[in-house]
């Protein structure tokens, strides 16, 4: 049905005296230029491919290589000890870092540039949202309903699950739906074991986490080697255990034969034909700075909540002065993502036993949100949504408590060991409401080094935030003191934001006056537009969203192929 479809336009392209499309029948045309590998254009690629369609992926970064990171060296043997973006320099080139303008409160995100995109150093948790996860504005009357439901995803959560091999328990809970787990997670440690007994006391459950991650090596286009358990998910897996697209979904693409990669090519802006229809983009060559135009048919835009919305303002032309798919000017509105709090405590029961050397899968455990059931006994909460926790994230590299404890000389050095095997680390991550004035835009006048508008991102906390935060970072203080734990450290007294998982800014939803896309990631305005990433979430959970997004991938890729297939796309 692709080549069918493609030698029928360009029959239309030739026809048509256009000067543009002139050029474009001279130039191949791909069926679909993906633009962003990450997880969403990995599963993007993966979908369409295997539908036959001839398809191109735009990647700025390059091929991330292993031996320039620092994965598992010690502090101590590194620049600053280690502190910085030293470990993954070589993944953040092109002085992205600063390449972007922060407004209003403090929150960051990560802007690395490589094939992959995050989820080559993500920490693979997988969550599915909850069926009210889906449906705000009708039980609790504040924002919209996404136009799609939980039934309507979950065939696509157990497909993402089965291709990521996520591993989990299965649980029960209302709040946080069991998926299709390849595998048992594996066991609680020490202290999570402790937690789980006396969190159960006051009605907080723990249960085992749920990761994207090996547990046997698999053969396949790139193999892959079984978790050794070193707690180094975040450094980049040295053994590639962890799901990223670049050894899972885009090999397989590539397997194919029908994918092109173009890697090194960031995306300046989006073309559009005389029609109104997209039909291309131009890109930058990062050694070069030649610049390049690569014409396809259907262009999806897969560069996450920040990147894309820059990149549909950027593509503002003659049709479309106020960007791509923004005519109701909600292009990088409604910028969300996690608020967070966290702190560290030391197990009373566990202060001085012996150190141990295996760090874990990096995480183990994990809380579910439980604020929904505790209304009673907290009073009545005066804001909406909750937060669920994750345990022992941060490195047992080195003490942190080191400069917490008082004194010198070899007392000191006795109670910082004694506290070592002790450490039990919470961070909860909260909703946080989509409002529309926080957003992506752009400015002409402020460009990065290849004179490509920087976004701007602006954003402040609202009330529901706020109260929300001040519940979430009192029930961590209230968990670790169930714990039993002695010495707190580094609790977060403001809010941070938004632990990589933004999302929001160019919403689905049924009503083009009020949404950007429909409920398949479609653009309403630009049929042959898509825009699949976190940007697409009408509403966020305390969920982390990686899973959703690729499960809205494989949805959207599926629905794209099912179009070309009826001659509507
Ligand atoms: C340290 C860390 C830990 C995390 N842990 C978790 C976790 O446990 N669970 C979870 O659910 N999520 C986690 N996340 C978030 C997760 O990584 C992201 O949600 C996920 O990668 C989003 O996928 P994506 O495809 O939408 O975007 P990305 O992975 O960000 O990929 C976007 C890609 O687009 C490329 N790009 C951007 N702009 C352009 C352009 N103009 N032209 C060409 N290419 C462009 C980028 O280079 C990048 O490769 C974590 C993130 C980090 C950083
Ligand atoms: S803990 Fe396992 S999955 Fe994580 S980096 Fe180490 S080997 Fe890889």
């Amino acid at each position: 049905m692709w080549e069918k479809k493609i030698s029928a336009s360009m029959d239309d392209s030739l026809l048509n005296a256009d000067k543009m499309r002139m050029q474009i029948a001279k130039k191949k045309i791909y069926d679909v230029c993906v633009i962003g590998s990450g997880a969403a254009g990995g599963f993007m690629v993966k979908e369409l491919t295997a539908a036959g369609a001839d398809t191109i992926l735009i990647e700025a970064g390059d091929k991330g290589r292993l031996e320039d990171l620092y994965i598992h060296d010690w502090p101590y043997d590194l620049p600053k000890r280690g502190f910085g973006l030293f470990k993954q320099a070589s993944l953040y080139g092109d002085d992205i870092g600063n390449a972007i303008e922060y407004r209003g409160d403090r929150i960051g995100v990560d802007r690395i540039r490589t094939l992959g995109g995050r989820t080559f150093h993500w920490n693979a948790v997988c969550l599915r949202f909850s069926a009210d996860d889906f449906r705000e504005r009708s039980l609790h009357g504040v924002e919209e309903d996404w136009p799609l439901s939980y039934e309507e995803i979950a065939p696509f959560y157990s497909f993402a699950e089965r291709q990521m091999h996520v591993f989990g328990t299965r649980e029960g809970l209302s709040q946080l739906p069991d998926g299709d787990f390849v595998a048992e997670s594996p066991r609680l440690r020490c202290s999570e074991t402790i937690a789980q007994k006396r969190l159960a006391k006051i009605g907080i459950k723990l249960i085992p986490v749920r990761k994207a991650v090996l547990l046997k090596g698999q053969k396949g286009p790139i193999s892959r080697g079984a978790c050794h358990y070193c707690g180094h998910c975040m450094d980049v897996c040295d053994v590639r255990a962890v799901w990223s697209s670049d050894v899972t979904v885009i090999p397989e693409a590539m397997a194919t034969g029908k994918l092109t990669l173009r890697l090194n090519s960031p995306a300046r802006k989006i073309l559009v034909d005389n029609d109104g229809l997209v039909s291309g983009v131009s890109v930058v060559d990062r050694a070069t700075g030649r610049e390049e135009e690569i014409y396809a048919r259907i262009v999806v835009v897969c560069c996450a909540a920040i990147e894309s919305p820059r990149l549909l303002l950027n593509s503002a032309c003659e049709k479309y002065p106020n960007g791509l798919a923004n005519s109701n000017d909600l292009v990088g509105r409604y910028l969300s993502g996690h608020i967070t709090a966290g702190a560290i405590g030391y197990l009373k029961d566990l202060i001085g036993k012996d150190t141990f050397a295996g760090d874990g899968a990096t995480d183990h455990a994990y809380i579910p949100r439980f604020n929904q059931a505790r209304g009673q006994s907290h009073g009545k909460r005066d804001y909406v949504g909750g937060w669920g926790m994750q345990m022992n994230y941060v490195t047992w590299q080195w003490p942190h408590h080191a400069k917490s404890v008082e004194g010198f000389g070899s007392a000191y050095k006795k109670r910082v060991r004694e506290l070592q095997p002790a450490m039990f680390q919470i961070g909860a991550w909260g909703k946080v409401e989509h409002r529309v004035e926080n957003r992506v835009t752009v400015d002409p006048k402020k460009v990065d080094k290849f004179g490509i508008p920087i976004p701007i991102v602006q954003f402040n906390w609202g009330e529901n935030d706020l109260k929300l935060f001040r519940d979430m970072r009192e029930s961590v203080m209230e968990a670790l003191d169930a714990c039993g734990v002695e010495t707190v450290i580094n609790r977060d007294e403001r809010p941070g934001g938004f632990a990589s998982h933004e999302v929001g800014t160019c919403g689905m939803g049924k009503d083009p006056k009020t949404s950007v896309l429909n409920a398949y990631c479609q653009s309403h305005e630009i049929k042959n537009l898509f825009v699949v990433d976190g940007s697409c979430f009408t509403t966020f959970s305390e969920k982390n969203p990686t899973l959703t997004i690729a499960a809205l991938a494989v949805r959207s890729a599926r629905h794209i192929a099912e179009l070309r297939r009826r001659g509507e796309l």
